[in-house]
């Protein structure tokens, strides 16, 4: 992705937002809502999930059939090869194709077991997630594929070699991005993406910001991911539990020191799980120095 140059020579930085499917009509009209605030931000794209197990497979269509029709964003679809056939699978992509989605995340998923159970691939289904990504680009060379990255291994890897090997496996199928699983800890980014580079991949590797509305549910939900939460960062939101107010003004300077020293050291891309919510992230971008409607600003 290529980021265009601010009026002061500055680049500004190319950002994605990530949502959920919404499963009621009020968590839908609040989406809506998001994406209103979020849409003049000119995202180079916003994705939908794709819930486990394929659970959400009408919703994320539907979600990315709507920003399609009633938006100027390109989205992007998630998808799984989680306990599905390959037909069943390639269905979902010819749908998507046939209403000129042009853009999918492609990744293995988690055991309908639950995360840290042994994963067993649907014996018709892909295997990996490197064979999904191969037979997206086969049929559909005009999809963009992103994959995803893990700067502190998947849990699964047995080291990082064999993990580094997984991310080379879905380039030469045929990605162009990668998006991380959340960290807090720059360092194991630049140390992860350094290892990248070694191995002769050169794909933009986004890193996944998260801003922490909630910390402890999402201190929870990352750390079953494989995510480390540094202590520094329980500190900050220590005896906040009641304060929602507060620990919105933490997440907010926490998430954008972040974004802000990776954007020092060079990086241009960045993607946000916004957990369907604008207001952190919109904040987050603009200290980044993004405009409604490509103004631009030195960040
Ligand atoms: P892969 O990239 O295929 O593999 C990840 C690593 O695991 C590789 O390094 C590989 O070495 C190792 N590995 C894989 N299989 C095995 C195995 N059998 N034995 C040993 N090692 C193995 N999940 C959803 O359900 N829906 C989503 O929409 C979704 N979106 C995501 C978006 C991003 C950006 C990221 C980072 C993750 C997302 N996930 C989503 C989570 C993802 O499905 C899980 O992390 C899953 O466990 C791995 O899928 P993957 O495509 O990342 O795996």
């Amino acid at each position: 992705t290529s980021a265009p140059t601010g009026s002061q020579g500055q680049k500004r930085p190319a950002i994605s937002f990530e949502f959920f499917p919404p499963k009621t009509e009020e968590m839908e009209h609040n989406l809506w809502e998001v994406i209103n605030r979020l849409a003049p931000l000119t995202p180079n794209f916003v994705s939908v999930t794709y819930g486990a197990g394929g659970s959400t497979r009408e919703r994320t269509h539907s979600t990315i059939a709507r920003i399609l029709s009633e938006t100027k964003l390109t989205p992007a679809a998630h998808l799984t090869c989680v306990a599905a056939t390959k037909a069943d699978i390639d269905d979902v992509v010819a749908r998507y194709h046939e209403v000129g989605v042009r853009h999918i995340v492609a990744l293995r998923g988690d055991p309908t077991t639950g995360i840290g159970t042994a994963y067993a691939a649907h014996p018709d289904g892909y295997q990996t997630s490197a064979d999904l990504v191969a037979s997206i680009k086969k049929r559909y060379p005009d999809i963009d594929v992103t994959v995803s990255a893990y700067p502190e291994k998947h849990p699964e890897s047995a080291d990082f070699d064999a993990d580094i090997d997984a991310l080379k496996a879905k380039v030469d199928a045929g990605a162009s991005r990668a998006i991380t699983q959340v960290f807090f800890d720059n360092d194991l980014y630049f140390r992860y993406l350094d290892r990248v580079r070694a191995r002769g991949i050169d794909i933009p590797v986004v890193p996944g910001i998260m801003p922490m509305h909630n910390f402890k549910q999402a201190r929870n939900f990352v750390t079953r991911a494989g995510t480390t939460v540094p202590s520094w960062l329980a500190d900050k939101f220590e005896g906040l539990d009641d304060d929602a107010e507060t620990r919105k003004l933490v997440a907010a300077t926490v998430a954008a020191g972040q974004v802000q020293k990776l954007a020092k050291h060079g990086v241009e891309n960045f993607h946000f799980y916004t957990m369907n919510r604008a207001d952190l992230v919109f904040a987050i971008s603009h200290l980044l120095g993004i405009r409604p409607n490509g103004a631009q600003k030195a960040a």
